[in-house]
């Protein structure tokens, strides 16, 4: 965790190389400091974020396994500021934003997962969202990750459909989900003529966790061996909590 929050520090110190100004991902109103995604009066609020333990558990967050699995993930998909975040990474980022948090998310990753990845991949956004907000929030936040972690980045999954998911109970998405991506199979075999071993899969929000489930289904029966994920924000296994997307 430590180390993570000196990444922050990190990286607000080393500035971005950002051209523009911009403003703050959590008020949305302050000029960022070095022109980075965060003001110097909300950098508390997600030092804080990033150090909330698991509301199920208690563990912190990245010792959290209450999914069956040891996800990497920053916070915690809560209303409230981390709802803010991500809808401002679906609608509204740049690169600079998801090269923030594909560099903290990297770090996390590399705590997490001793062994490397052989390639990053990532789920493919709807076209109607791309076409709407201009870019693949998942394909960049997995294109910077990938560079941060020095591993190649590649489109393994194609996405079908526009059917809306959102109303769909777990169970529901997973009876379809599988049918809503198909794999890019040229793309899951690395120079070796072989499947790649290990990959890494990216989205930037777990919800139910169905969809990370499906397409890392898909991509083990075309070969891949461990197919492992992060994302920017996970939903804590609690009553009551939102499940959006
Ligand atoms: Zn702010
Ligand atoms: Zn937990």
């Amino acid at each position: 965790m430590q180390s993570v929050k000196n990444a922050v520090r990190h990286i607000l110190e080393k500035g971005l190389n950002l051209i523009s100004p911009c403003s703050c991902f959590l008020c949305g109103m302050n000029a960022c400091r070095d022109e980075i995604p965060v003001c110097g009066d909300c950098i508390g609020t997600f030092y804080r974020m990033l150090n909330t333990p698991c509301p199920s558990c208690g563990r912190a967050i990245s010792g959290c396994d209450c999914s069956g699995e040891t996800l990497a993930f920053l916070f915690w998909y809560s209303p409230g500021e981390a709802h803010r975040i991500i809808g401002a990474v679906k609608n509204d980022a740049d690169r600079r934003m998801i090269r923030f948090f594909a560099e903290l998310l990297a770090l996390r990753i590399k705590q997490l997962h001793k062994k490397p990845f052989e390639a990053v991949t990532y789920i493919p956004r709807r076209k109607k969202g791309i076409r709407a907000a201009g870019y693949d929030q998942a394909k960049l936040l997995a294109e910077e990750t990938a560079k941060a972690l020095r591993v190649p980045c590649v489109a393994m999954l194609r996405r079908h459909g526009s059917e809306e998911q959102k109303l769909l109970s777990a169970s529901e998405r997973r009876k379809t989900m599988k049918n809503r991506y198909s794999v890019i199979r040229d793309n899951v075999v690395s120079e070796s003529g072989e499947p790649y071993a290990r990959v890494l899969l990216i989205d930037d929000v777990c919800t139910t966790g169905a969809t990370l489930d499906a397409c890392s289904a898909l991509l083990r029966q075309e070969g891949i061996k461990q197919v492992i994920s992060a994302v920017i924000a996970k939903t804590p296994k609690k009553e009551g909590w939102m499940t959006l997307g």
